[in-house]
């Protein structure tokens, strides 16, 4: 009788399981001790209807892809580069991101340009941009990326969300530069 209580008690186990976990029967035999079949058959005598598992990856219980998440609701995050990102998440092989990066954009929860920007001097330069008034291309030589217009211009071709300069590009001020420079060149 004794052995019998112990039985059942597994087997309630064994239904909680089998109802609310999606694991295989396979490793649910081997979890209670018992053939893959024992499990499928004790299943179907049960009349229990298994829960559907999820497919593809499963960003919610993924730590990797909350921080990525979390890093992502900064603001300009898509400017932030990818080697920050790593740094910020902790050392790990780029080419693991990758997945989760795509898993994530593929549902919609990070921007589609999140993660892709590859170099940290242009990372440097949008954050001075998003900052100071200053001429797009004096912000490239400051951090040394001189064909930062360019990057810009690329950027916005592709449709990346990059705001108008703070700098006023106006005539008057263009001609006054312009002045300026001539004046040195012939000193
Ligand atoms: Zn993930």
């Amino acid at each position: 009788m004794a052995r019998r209580g112990i039985l059942r008690s597994k087997e309630d186990n064994l239904i909680k399981d089998l109802r609310r976990t999606t694991l295989s029967f396979k490793k649910l035999g081997e979890r209670y001790g018992v053939s893959r079949q024992a499990v499928h058959d004790f299943s179907k005598r049960q009349g229990i209807k298994r829960p559907v598992k999820p497919r593809g990856h499963q960003t919610e219980g993924c730590r990797l892809c909350q921080k990525l998440i979390q890093i992502s609701k900064k603001p300009h995050s898509e400017f932030i580069s990818i080697h920050t990102i790593i740094e910020k998440t902790g050392v790990e092989p780029r080419r693991k991101y990758l997945y989760h990066l795509r898993t994530l954009r593929d549902k919609g929860l990070v921007d589609e340009q999140f993660g892709r920007l590859l170099s940290k001097r242009a990372e440097k330069a949008y954050a001075i941009y998003f900052k100071k008034r200053l001429p797009i291309g004096m912000i490239g030589r400051k951090v040394g990326l001189k064909n930062f217009p360019s990057v810009v211009r690329r950027h916005r071709q592709l449709g990346w969300n990059v705001p108008t300069s703070l700098y006023v590009y106006d005539g008057k001020k263009r001609s006054r530069i312009q002045s300026e420079i001539q004046r040195r060149k012939q000193r």
